[in-house]
């Protein structure tokens, strides 16, 4: 069982709900005992094992001296001209995560309304790539379970009463597939009726395209998948996705064919658009091709342009004949709306804008958590 401590207690969020139970009858609790503590941490979102009243006083005590109940210290609420909202959070090593709130009205007769959660899964990220921000910070470390988690929880809690996150996205900080072992953890609170209770159907994990991790999480959960694919060579690709040099394009779209996708799902393929470096109608054709045989659809990203980048983003005219292209030979595709782009919150701009952020210019709401009390 992996063990994460803080100052010499175990991090309770960090554990599934079965460790909770071994550790809780060790103890000599009984066996319900683990569920009534999870659902007061992951449901009620409590800090203190005192308010756990319907547990003996004596209980909570001895609870406190062997659990720690963690949260995120939130540092920083950045709230866009689009309704957009980055929260920056500081981690107990003094390093920033963030995550990134996107509401959508929906269209009237054609799609619902969608509150979604874009979260991160590492302080950094070591995959590179080089039309990304945050991939300039490299990597510090992977997060905690209950750092994962935790953005979801207390993002919640900032909302007002009857606002719900609908979706969750691993799109934020980092190569989720990376951190695989804490991520699978995470998704098992998340998708937990005792836990945070999200669908499968409302939760993606975007990778560059890490093939045997694709397929482990395939087979432990029925998530959705996203591949940020971005080229259609193998060179261009290798270009700006280090990561292809390990795992080819052709391997990638092996491992994408045989994964076992649930059904009525399909594989999203997200294309970033770089004017003159893959909007090309070669590159339109040649993606055509990659998308046989998957059950696919292409999300197309216009690039969001920023001073650190030479890389120019194409006209919305182009970007529109490239998706006519696209759908007219059967592949579904969309083009996503850039969203969050005067805070730093749209995609590939994480990290980079919040360096060096100091936490006395904490100002958003929800749960807090003294640093001394955080994991080390
Ligand atoms: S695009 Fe994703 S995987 Fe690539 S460097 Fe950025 S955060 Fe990392």
């Amino acid at each position: 069982m992996a063990r994460f401590l803080t100052d010499g207690r175990i991090d309770l969020k960090s554990m599934t709900l079965d460790e909770l139970q071994a550790e809780l009858v060790a103890l000599g609790h009984p066996r319900f005992r683990a569920k009534q503590v999870y659902k007061w941490v992951w449901q009620r979102g409590v800090s203190d094992f005192m308010d756990m009243s319907n547990i003996a006083k004596d209980a909570r005590t001895q609870l406190a001296e062997h659990f720690s109940i963690d949260f995120l210290a939130p540092a920083m609420r950045l709230d866009s001209e689009d309704g957009t909202t980055k929260y920056v959070w500081q981690v107990a090593d003094g390093h920033h995560i963030e995550s990134v709130l996107i509401p959508d009205p929906g269209i009237e007769g054609h799609s619902k309304p969608r509150m979604t959660l874009c979260m991160s899964s590492q302080v950094g990220c070591a995959m590179a790539c080089s039309f990304c921000l945050t991939g300039d910070l490299g990597l510090t470390r992977n997060l905690r379970p209950a750092e994962i988690i935790n953005q979801a929880l207390q993002v919640q809690a900032s909302l007002p009463e009857g606002q719900r996150i609908t979706n969750l996205v691993f799109m934020g900080m980092g190569e989720p597939l990376h951190n695989l072992s804490n991520l699978l953890r995470a998704l098992g609170v998340l998708l937990d009726e005792d836990g945070l209770n999200f669908s499968h159907r409302k939760v993606t994990v975007s990778t560059v395209g890490l093939v045997p991790q694709m397929l482990k999480l395939a087979s432990v959960t029925p998530v959705n998948l996203a591949v940020s694919l971005n080229a259609t060579t193998e060179e261009t690709r290798a270009q700006v996705m280090p990561i292809t040099r390990r795992y080819g394009l052709e391997d990638l779209m092996r491992g994408c064919r045989e994964f076992p996708l649930p059904h009525a799902k399909r594989i999203t393929f997200e294309y970033v658009m770089m004017r003159g470096f893959n909007d090309t109608w070669d590159d339109a054709a040649r993606l055509v091709k990659l998308m046989s045989g998957v059950k696919s659809k292409v999300n197309l990203i216009p690039y969001n342009e920023n001073p650190q980048r030479e890389i120019l983003r194409p006209s919305d005219e182009h970007v529109k004949a490239f998706q006519h292209f696209l759908v007219s030979r059967g592949v579904q595709c969309s083009v996503r709306r850039t969203r969050g782009i005067d805070v730093s919150a749209a995609c590939g701009q994480l990290g980079k804008a919040t360096q060096g952020l100091r936490i006395e210019e904490a100002n958003i709401e929800g749960p807090t958590v003294s640093l001394d009390d955080a994991p080390a």
